[in-house]
């Protein structure tokens, strides 16, 4: 049989269901279902994503069978709508629009009005008895099928339309009249063989396929692969294409357009929430030009009067249609509608994006509804989502200065130098400035500025334009449609209330929650993780069973992580504590002195304040295990490198500043990275280590002996790449904590154990487990050392690397689980084979990310560590493996 590339939907019956998502394309797929629940979709059909596929496959080629389907199911349209495409009296119009299996809002294009000609827009007049809505809908025909398709720069018809405005002494679109629009259309047409060296297409049919044609083409628009690449889509994918007949939200003041979401998409609340223009065509609503009216009462802020006051009949329609979809779907959906002639019409529904205090909020209140389990809400918050949530908000008692006030499009809170550009935003932000892009409005050109900046400044468009949705999606806090600020590009600046003028680079602050913008930065406070987001936790927490620790090095970074549910350090960086103030100079003076006893001296003044630094770390940490590893970094770090530095050394010393110097050269290192570092240390300089160890137990003890603490440390030895190493190192770490406790009299266990950041290491687990009771995978040099990339450098070129899709992405931030994910399961099962109990962990960046969480549930790790603003989304990710595991 032929392969099926087109599903017809229509009058309550469609070949495609919502499940189809992989072959219609989310809109489709949603399209379909709708029509076969019974609600109001006008009738069309959906080409598939398959298409998509073997289009850029072959070349650009359509597959044979596709346009005998095509005009078959264009036929099944014409019979069920009574219309013909093409026809003089009584045509079909229809629309083009993209849609692949994951939303990408407003990333590729459309052309509505398709159809159109010289002869059928008097089919159109005739039937609408409208002829000014009838040209119109050519105008903007012409004017959205010139840029799509034909590629011509939508200002040169946009710049025809404001002369003919002007001509008329008009501001609006709306005051143009029907011999205006007709003689408007005469014009484009003009415009268009002028610029295109060939006339605007008449046929219908023509007109059909160079829409499908722009359709496909758009999904490998610079506009697209950028949003593919920033959400993790894959090219293959493609995307569907669906012809949908027209209905009309412009036909007059019973007609209208809006887009609505089943609950509050920014706070979670249960009410209907959404926005509508009367008398406005589709994209309308989101595209910003007008500022919409508030759907419900409830919803606004009284200014425009809402959608249940001005049609009250079709609000309680759609108010039903809501209900069913958000029941049928088990999710809250964002809807798209169109009134024409006061009958309602469902163009879209998609679970609709949401902050992450929505999805939590959403989630939990689910379950509350009898709606979804506790597994299934777990799994509908992602857990990179939950970053939102831990970053600060405004501290509610700092002093602010508002200037404005707009729309509360993305929760969160801002503050940065204003850029008004989003070419400005990315310069800004590459050499590490935080910046707010302040936009008229955004469009998806925008898109690259708004992942740099901290937030997003629009002075135009409702809580669905473009500025808002993509907010939300990349969790970047977002103040839209504040019409409080009249922006000019050209002087670079902004004017708010009371006329206070903001210049670029002048600091403002924006809460994304409340839709204050603000002068100058407001401090922040920390994030609330009780109420919901406590009870979503803890559904985590029962069905997780990977562990998750934090990598902390001070008391307090040990706190946060508590609060944020860190069930033990899995890092203990000593290195941070050696560049203290106080600390750097006996260092110094330890690495530079020239024999034991001077080493020894300089040491112990540090041990001391090392044991301090334990001893709070354990306080902190109240029993919880602490993985505690011993100096790592290339002893040259620590050097004095200035004039000053070494003079005032020398002096304390009481060396001659030349000596130092001389020393100081010696110790350089051309590749410092592979060179006198971790381990190698302990080797060569049994006596720093000997004395952190001393720290360590020295702490431990004193806590179990006088505050009853029940302390099992875990000691640490880095950068091991041979068993021998770690024996040695071993061997004489427990010859010092064994006399501590000798000495304390009390009994304190401890564990010895090593990181695995080495290939070589990864390849002798066995031999290795022999010495070690715990292993942490070190997947930030692991990665560094399999790749042979510099952890340092790679910055420079590896992004390049990403963008090219040479790597899928950066290994330095998700785990390569086919390269180094290997080497750490080969850790894993060599380990295990050798002892079997040896507790198993990462404690590299990737201990934090999503994807590498999950690996590290698969193949068996005992816990994960990770920075402590991310132990929350590390907590979901391990409830997901888990979840994923059971189905
Ligand atoms: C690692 O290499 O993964 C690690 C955790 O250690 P560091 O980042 O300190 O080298
Ligand atoms: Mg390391």
């Amino acid at each position: 049989m032929a392969t099926k590339y087109v599903y017809f939907f229509g009058d309550g019956k469609a070949e495609g269901k919502g499940d189809m998502k992989n072959l219609l394309g989310g809109k489709g797929a949603n399209l379909a279902e709708m029509t076969s629940i019974g609600l109001p979709v006008p009738a069309g059909f959906t080409i598939t994503t398959e298409v998509c596929t073997e289009f850029y496959k072959n070349n650009r080629q359509y597959p044979a069978e596709l346009k005998g389907q095509v005009e078959e199911n264009l036929k099944k349209v014409e019979t069920l709508m009574g219309k013909k495409f093409g026809d003089a009296k009584n045509p079909l119009l229809v629309s083009v629009r993209s849609g692949a299996r994951a939303s990408m809002p407003g990333m590729m294009d459309t052309v509505l009005n398709l159809g159109l000609n010289d002869r059928t827009v008097q089919g159109i007049i005739e039937q609408s008895g409208d002829a000014r809505f009838a040209y119109d809908s050519y105008r903007r025909f012409i004017q959205m099928y010139s840029n799509v398709v034909l590629n011509l720069d939508g200002d040169i018809l946009e710049h025809i339309l404001e002369q003919m405005k002007e001509r008329r002494g008009v501001q609006q679109d709306t005051q143009l009249t029907a011999e205006d629009l007709k003689e408007m259309v005469i014009l484009f047409k003009k415009k268009v063989r002028e610029e295109m060296g060939r006339d605007f297409p008449e046929d219908p049919e023509e007109q059909l396929w160079g829409a499908i044609g722009a359709v496909f083409g758009s999904w490998m628009n610079p506009r697209a692969i950028t949003y593919r690449k920033l959400n993790g889509i894959p090219a293959e994918w493609g995307t569907a294409v669906n012809v949908q007949s027209m209905v009309y939200g412009n036909m007059g003041d019973d007609c209208a357009t809006g887009v609505a979401f089943t609950r509050n998409p920014s706070t979670g609340e249960n009410v209907f929430f959404g926005e509508f223009l009367v008398n406005a065509q589709g994209e309308d609503v989101v595209a910003g030009i007008r500022t919409p009216q508030p759907i419900n009462k409830a919803g606004g802020d009284g200014t425009l009067p809402s959608m249940e006051e001005v049609m009250p009949v079709c609000y309680d329609q759609l108010m039903k249609v809501q209900q069913t979809l958000e029941k049928h779907y088990r999710d809250m959906q964002d809807i798209e509608f169109t009134i024409e002639k006061g009958k309602l019409y469902m163009l879209q529904t998609r679970n609709g994006k949401r902050t992450a205090k929505a999805a939590v909020k959403i989630a939990v209140d689910m379950v509350r509804e009898g709606v979804l389990s506790e597994k299934e809400a777990v799994l509908r918050v992602q857990p990179e989502q939950l970053d939102q949530l831990l970053h600060p908000s405004l501290d509610p008692k700092a002093p602010k200065t508002i200037i404005a006030k707009g729309l509360p499009a993305s929760p969160g809170a801002a503050s940065g130098e204003v850029v008004f550009s989003a070419d400005e935003a990315e310069e800004a932000a590459k050499i590490g400035l935080k910046v707010i892009l302040v936009r008229v409005e955004t469009s998806p050109e925008d898109i690259h500025g708004m992942h740099a900046a901290q937030g997003i400044l629009t002075a135009r468009g409702g809580m669905t334009s473009h500025a808002a949705v993509v907010a939300r999606g990349m969790g970047k806090c977002c103040v839209a449609g504040c019409g409080d600020i009249k922006v000019d590009y050209k002087t670079q600046q902004f004017v708010a209330r009371d006329g206070v003028v903001i210049k670029k680079g002048d600091v403002i602050t924006l809460d994304g929650s409340t839709g204050e913008v603000m002068k100058g930065e407001v401090p922040t406070v920390q994030p609330e993780l009780t109420g919901d987001f406590g009870a979503l936790m803890e559904w985590v927490d029962s069905f997780r069973r990977l562990k998750v620790r934090t990598n902390a090095d001070t008391p307090n970074d040990s706190k946060v992580a508590r609060n944020f549910g860190a069930e033990g350090i899995g890092l203990c960086r000593t290195e941070h504590m050696f560049f203290e103030a106080e600390r750097i100079m006996a260092v110094r003076e330890m690495i530079l002195s020239e024999d034991l006893s001077g080493r020894k001296s300089a040491l112990a003044k540090i041990l001391p304040m090392q044991k301090g630094d334990f001893l709070g770390i354990f306080r902190e940490m109240k029993g919880l295990p602490v993985t505690i590893r011993l100096l790592d970094p290339p002893l040259h770090e620590f050097l004095p490198h200035t004039d000053k530095d070494i003079e005032e050394l020398a002096a304390v010393m009481k060396v001659q500043p030349q000596v130092l110097r001389n020393k100081v050269d010696f110790l350089h290192e051309f590749n410092p990275m592979l060179g006198h570092r971790g381990c190698r240390l302990g080797i060569t300089f049994p006596e720093i280590y000997d004395m952190q160890v001393q720290a360590i137990m020295e702490a431990a003890c004193e806590l179990v002996k006088n505050e009853g603490f029940d302390i099992v440390p875990e000691i640490m030895i880095p950068l091991v790449g041979h068993v021998k190493e770690l024996a040695i190192l071993r061997a004489n770490a427990i010859r010092v904590a064994d006399e501590v406790v000798a000495r304390y009299g009390v009994k304190v266990e401890y564990l010895i154990g090593t990181m695995i950041e080495l290939p070589r290491a990864a390849l002798t687990a066995d031999e290795i487990a022999k010495e070690a009771e715990f292993f942490s995978f070190g997947t930030n040099d692991l990665t560094q050392t399999t790749y042979g990339l510099s952890r340092d450098d790679a910055g420079k070129f590896l992004p390049f690397y990403v963008e090219r899709e040479i790597y899928p992405n950066d290994p330095f931030v998700a785990l390569d689980q086919s390269g180094v994910g290997q080497l750490v399961e080969m850790g894993c099962v060599k380990g295990r084979q050798a002892r079997a109990n040896i507790k198993l962990g990462i404690c590299g960046e990737h201990g934090g990310e999503p994807s590498s969480v999950i690996f590290c549930h698969k193949i068996g790790l005992d816990y994960v560590s990770c920075s402590p603003f991310r132990v929350p989304i590390a907590r979901l990710a391990a409830a997901h493996a888990a979840l994923m595991d059971e189905k």
